[in-house]
């Protein structure tokens, strides 16, 4: 696989539980779940499927002291970093921390006493524990900045920023999201002129599966293939694990990570004779927790298909009803087409 082109902007680096985020650190992808929090077993659940297909960092809702109270349990029974979302209530801030949360997401602007803002820095400095700030082109302060506009969203994260910064404390991660893309990737460009935090992408409400993950792959990778970007969460309407497969496959395009299988197929045509789109389907489902560096190739004929079969590692070309199996560019035998799909499967999962 070609080396990704990219040339990464630079950010401070921050440490979050056992990782790191900005400066040279891979980027890593995240995600929220949609439990009850304070349902312990059911976000442990949740958090353990999340972790399977590839979720680097997950983000719990802290509504109330009852989910506040249940982080360290959680925390127990999960390998990746967990952050808590935080809105008004320093309390709840203070004890996510007191619980061992691994970073705050919060934005010290909407916490209405400076002498709350101070115990909750103090308390992350001494544990070693980032805050996020994030401004949303839907919550930021329409009285003061009348007008959305990257200008706006930035001096309005700048205003927590700076909170922060009177108080020396710099371990600070920064989203700027809007629902529109061309706002939110001219957002980012003008953060990365102002402060050199690391940057948490994302474009706000995107959508349903389809339309979000069309938006979030315009917004998040225009920014990924210009350097910027240190994290990202796809925000979706639908299973979080989407938001990982659509987010991993992101990075897969950019060849920014390669790890996990790398499914190519053809568009199909009037050549085309086996069922590419369910064959493809129904292989990508079942290789999606193979953490393998593997190009599998799926084409639909014998015109066109060898050429692309042979450049993967596993590929396969179509005939009437049959198809050409290929491993590492070779020819390997005839396999029925009701077969393919396992037949590929267990290929990738003894591709040395
Ligand atoms: S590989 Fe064959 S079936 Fe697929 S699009 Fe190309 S010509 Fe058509």
């Amino acid at each position: 696989m070609t080396e990704s082109l990219i040339k990464r902007r630079h950010t401070r680096k921050i440490k979050l539980g056992g990782i790191h985020i900005g400066g040279d650190s891979p980027i890593t992808i995240q995600s929220m779940t949609t439990t009850d929090t304070a349902n312990v077993t059911a976000t442990v659940d949740q958090i353990k499927e999340l972790e399977g297909v590839g979720c680097d960092i997950i983000r719990i809702a802290v509504p109330n002291m009852k989910s506040a109270k249940v982080i360290h349990e959680i925390k127990e029974n999960i390998r990746i970093p967990l952050i808590a979302d935080i809105h008004f209530d320093y309390r709840l801030a203070l004890e996510a921390i007191n619980q061992g949360v691994d970073g705050l997401r919060l934005n010290p602007g909407n916490i209405e006493r400076r002498d709350k803002v101070i115990a909750i820095v103090q308390e992350a400095k001494q544990k070693d524990i980032p805050i996020r700030i994030g401004v949303n082109g839907g919550s930021i302060n329409r009285e003061k900045y009348p007008v959305l506009s990257p200008e706006s969203l930035v001096d309005s994260a700048i205003e927590h920023i700076k909170i922060l910064e009177d108080l020396e404390y710099y371990n600070i991660k920064v989203s700027l999201k809007a629902t529109d893309v061309l706002t939110t990737i001219a957002s980012y460009q003008l953060m990365l002129e102002k402060r050199d935090y690391p940057l948490h992408l994302g474009v706000t409400e995107a959508g349903t599966q389809f339309a979000g993950s069309i938006k979030s792959s315009i917004g998040i990778g225009t920014l990924l293939a210009m350097g910027i970007g240190d994290t990202f969460r796809v925000s979706l309407t639908a299973l979080p694990t989407e938001e990982i497969r659509v987010g991993k496959e992101m990075l897969k395009s950019l060849n920014i990570r390669n790890d996990g299988v790398e499914c190519i197929s053809c568009p199909t045509c009037g050549r085309c004779e086996i069922d590419v789109i369910g064959i493809t389907e129904e292989i990508e489902k079942k290789i999606a927790h193979i953490d393998k560096k593997v190009k599998v190739a799926v084409m639909g004929c014998i015109v066109n298909g060898p050429g692309e079969s042979k450049e993967a590692d596993i590929g396969i070309s179509g005939g009437k009803g049959v198809g050409i199996l290929f491993k590492n560019g070779k020819e390997v035998r005839r396999i029925k087409e009701e077969d393919m799909v396992a037949v590929v499967v267990e290929e990738v999962k003894n591709y040395k």
